[in-house]
């Protein structure tokens, strides 16, 4: 592009993603090693998976099943048959000096991903996603001095370098997007639904440290090159120039370097400068990138065919692995089943272990309830407190007594959301311990009936308001009734109950 194009008008930024996502395997990817992760560095290894002259690789069935349910959730084509290959290069955490990986016949291929961001539904097709092995980890370490103890610092602060080869041989499925999106915002709703389809097939951790790690890659061309269906020339990419993005490991994070990236970008091309091609390293502290060194080409990495694993037919499990329920047909029929809204269907279906537990409430209960509950007060006040279902997923139990409650009038709605639930979480102690604790079984039907006569002799002038008309009169009386009774009474049938003994 030339600095001219730049200043006659609008300038559009184009995004590529490959993500790195790791399976969730019992065992690495061509060794019987564990990938739990080990206190100690070192010790979930093996000869394969230190590179050990003469071991050789034995392909995990589970992988590739991860990775045909993958294939299969994105709508990818499943070649009839896969191949592996070498991509060679030398690094400390990588101890064989090349990484097994696959080059031309990847297991999924042209798939396609949708996703909504600011209410637009959005598609990205999904160029290939491919299985590889991840290699060790590095820890740079600066020497404590005068007795302070050694920490890890980055790599150009260090004194020394350990590696740890316990994550070495973990399977990782390699996810490339074409340059589909438009925005950083976009690619944030992508990685979020993307993580959401993961986790449904139960192929991925997102708790697990490094679970998902992003390159982003950037350039900038003229608004003018953007086709009617806002598509993009392969001519127009191929000659854009633009960087790589590195270390990238959460949703926030590909969003906030991406906006750097581009801005960054956008000033070069429009002060008349070039855009270097080059890899970029993100720095999360700082929310910039800075770089670190020119792009690595294609031949650089000396491709070839790994002859220690044959070609894999795969056809057989494609045709005999199913996957469970993805999240838009899941939030489609709770939608219709349950009479939700868009909003709560979506809110509900956004993890696998929050539409579980709402289809369990919704089933023992009532729908309308059990989405109240779930998607509004539940949700509601995790999130106030930073907190997600997985924090208190071996209390969901508690939460279902709780539900029981209100569903069999023991306690009020607002008792049980306002005091209960928020004590619970606040807490840590079970709904009948608080509901005990703070007196909160309803008051029968008497005791109400009795303060509704108590707080009209009381209080002849909302008696008299009422009469004339004022609207927030009976609202006071409410309140009074709500006092008296320890606002253990149900405001609507306090209000029913007042305007009965107050028009009789
Ligand atoms: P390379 O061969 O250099 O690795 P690829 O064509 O394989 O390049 O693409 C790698 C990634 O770069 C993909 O995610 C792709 O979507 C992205 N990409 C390609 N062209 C552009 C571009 N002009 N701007 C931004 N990203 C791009
Ligand atoms: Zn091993
Ligand atoms: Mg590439």
């Amino acid at each position: 592009m030339t600095a001219q194009a730049a200043e006659t008008g609008d300038l559009v930024a184009v995004i590529g993603l490959e993500v790195h996502v790791q399976l969730e395997t019992a065992t690495k990817v061509f060794c019987g090693c564990s990938t739990e992760t080990a206190e100690e560095p070192n010790t979930n290894t093996c000869p394969v998976c230190l590179g050990l002259p003469g071991a050789l690789p034995v392909l995990n069935e589970g992988a590739v099943e991860a990775a045909v349910k993958v294939g299969k959730a994105i709508d990818a084509t499943i070649p009839e048959e896969t191949t592996f290959h070498r991509k060679n290069y030398y690094y400390p955490d990588l101890p064989k000096n090349f990484q097994i990986t696959q080059y031309d016949a990847p297991i999924c291929q042209n798939g396609e991903l949708e996703f909504s961001v600011a209410g637009d539904r959005r598609s990205v097709t999904i160029r290939r996603a491919h299985l590889e092995e991840d290699p060790g980890s590095l820890r740079h370490v600066r020497e404590g001095a005068g007795g302070l103890e050694s920490r890890t610092v980055s790599i150009e602060r260090a004194d020394y370098t350990l590696v740890d080869y316990n994550r070495a041989g973990t399977p990782l499925m390699e996810i490339v997007t074409e340059p589909d999106f438009r925005d950083p915002a976009e690619v944030r709703a992508f990685l979020e639904k993307l993580e959401e389809v993961l986790e449904y097939l139960g192929v991925f951790d997102p708790g697990r440290d490094g679970s998902l790690r992003i390159d982003a890659n950037l350039s900038i061309v003229p608004a003018a090159d953007v086709n009617d269906d806002g598509s993009i020339d392969d001519a127009v990419l191929e000659e854009a120039n633009r960087t790589e993005v590195k270390n990238i490991s959460s949703h926030k994070g590909a969003e906030k370097a991406l906006s750097f990236e581009r801005s960054r970008q956008k000033k070069l091309v429009e002060s008349g400068r070039a855009v270097e091609q080059e890899t970029r390293h993100f720095n999360e502290t700082h929310g910039n990138t800075v770089s670190m060194r020119s792009k690595e080409e294609e031949k650089d990495y000396r491709y070839f065919r790994e002859a220690d694993l044959p070609p894999l037919r795969v056809s057989d499990w494609k045709e005999q692995l199913d996957i469970p329920e993805l999240p838009d047909a899941r939030r489609d029929r709770f939608a219709a089943e349950y009479g939700l809204s868009e909003e709560a269907a979506s809110k509900l279906t956004s993890t696998k272990q929050v539409a579980d537990f709402f289809e369990d409430v919704a089933t023992e209960f009532d729908p309308e309830l059990a989405a109240t509950w779930v998607a509004d007060n539940l949700l509601g006040e995790l999130n106030y407190r930073d907190m997600a279902v997985t924090d208190i997923e071996d209390r969901l139990d508690e939460v279902t007594r709780l539900v029981e409650l209100v569903a069999t009038e023991e306690i009020t709605a607002k008792n049980a959301h306002e005091t209960v639930l928020r004590t619970m979480l606040d807490e840590g102690i079970d709904p009948d311990t608080v509901v005990e604790r703070e007196d909160l079984g309803k008051t029968d039907g008497d005791e109400v009936a009795a303060a509704v006569t108590e707080a009209i002799a009381e209080n002849p002038d909302a008696v008299e308001d009422y009469h004339a008309g004022e609207d927030g009169a009976i609202n006071f009386l409410v309140g009074q009734v709500m006092q008296k009774t320890g606002g253990s009474a149900d405001p609507g049938d306090v209000n029913q109950l007042l305007r009965e003994e107050l028009e009789s």
